[in-house]
């Protein structure tokens, strides 16, 4: 079996859409590559971020839910997630987000990498982390973020668990992720892949508190598979694991399989194919509010209950 290549979306959740749209669009500069609801839950829309073209290991997902209260953060979750940026970059996101009002930590050193925390409007932790060798990626051209400063995909999250071996050994046992290193109660994980969304930290915390899920939580993270069939090889041996593993869901841009890992953190595994040109051209992406063909015939009643959301035009960022 082949081991998984990397991250391929983060979900998580927000308050107000549009607050949201404006941080992750204008000020990060990741493109609205699809507008569309949370299936299982019309209400809400379901809002990816990404490159250009939605590259798997770009795909930031949010769902916006205007009376969430903001969550806590503790064990048995993902509590962060980092992008990866150009050494050269680290000054312009400091001033950008500076002058965005939004107020980032110290730069860490962290596997020899230099590393800026800050928050999103919900208070999830967003970190910058500087690579030599980023992946290529497509940069969004009508973006506001030139391409050399511009965020390269992710870097990879951060789980806070009580314990460290049971997650360590799905990783590599099930998932071909192998141990990098260990940097205080830091414990590295690398993908088998080598382009974006390589890496998953575990931060090792016994005995604190839990997470408390709302806005701003990590709702789950979602690994990369290359199509159906190397899915089901996954399915069947994380099923042999004695994973509660869901049957395949089809999300239109990606098919599914979710299933708990052993500190509580919800992982899925998605496939690249068919992707999110697949019903949209790139020009357009992002511009329509996209529903499955089973949710259509509501879709007088869907955009009814939906909240309002405006996609300002972009302002190159200057500083
Ligand atoms: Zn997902």
């Amino acid at each position: 079996m082949k081991p998984v290549q990397g991250l391929h979306h983060i979900t998580a959740v927000a308050s107000n859409p549009q607050t949201n749209l404006d941080f992750y669009h204008h000020i990060l500069g990741q493109r609205l590559v699809k507008k569309t609801v949370n299936f299982d839950d019309p209400g809400t829309y379901h809002l990816y971020y990404g490159d250009e073209v939605g590259t798997p290991g770009t795909i930031m997902t949010y769902f916006p839910w205007p009376h969430m209260r903001r969550g806590r953060k503790g064990n048995g979750e993902t509590a962060a997630m980092a992008y990866t940026i150009r050494p050269e970059a680290m000054g312009f996101w400091q001033n950008w987000l500076k002058k965005n009002g939004i107020s980032t930590g110290e730069i860490q050193t962290r596997f020899g990498a230099d590393v800026l925390p800050f928050t999103d409007p919900d208070g999830l932790t967003l970190e910058l982390v500087t690579s030599d060798d980023p992946a290529t990626l497509q940069h969004w051209t009508g973006g506001p973020i030139g391409a050399k400063d511009a965020l390269q995909g992710f870097h990879g999250v951060t789980l806070w668990l009580d314990e460290v071996e049971p997650t360590a050994n799905l990783l590599i046992e099930q998932m071909g992720y192998h141990f990098t290193g260990q940097e205080g109660s830091r414990y590295r994980y690398q993908a088998g892949g080598e382009d974006v969304g390589l890496y998953v930290d575990i931060l090792h915390r016994p005995g604190q508190s839990a997470a408390q899920f709302g806005a701003g939580s990590i709702h789950h993270i979602a690994f990369r598979t290359v199509d159906d069939s190397e899915q089901l090889e996954y399915f069947n041996k994380l099923r042999q694991a004695h994973f509660h593993v869901t049957p395949v869901q089809d999300r239109q841009y990606f098919r599914s399989i979710y299933f708990r890992s052993p500190g509580g953190v919800l992982f899925e595994i998605a496939t690249d194919a068919p992707g999110f040109l697949y019903d949209e051209p790139v020009a357009e992406l992002g511009t329509h509010l996209k529903l499955p063909p089973w949710l259509e015939k509501n879709r007088p009643a869907i955009k009814e209950r939906l909240p309002q959301i405006e996609l300002k035009p972009v302002v190159p960022a200057a500083l």
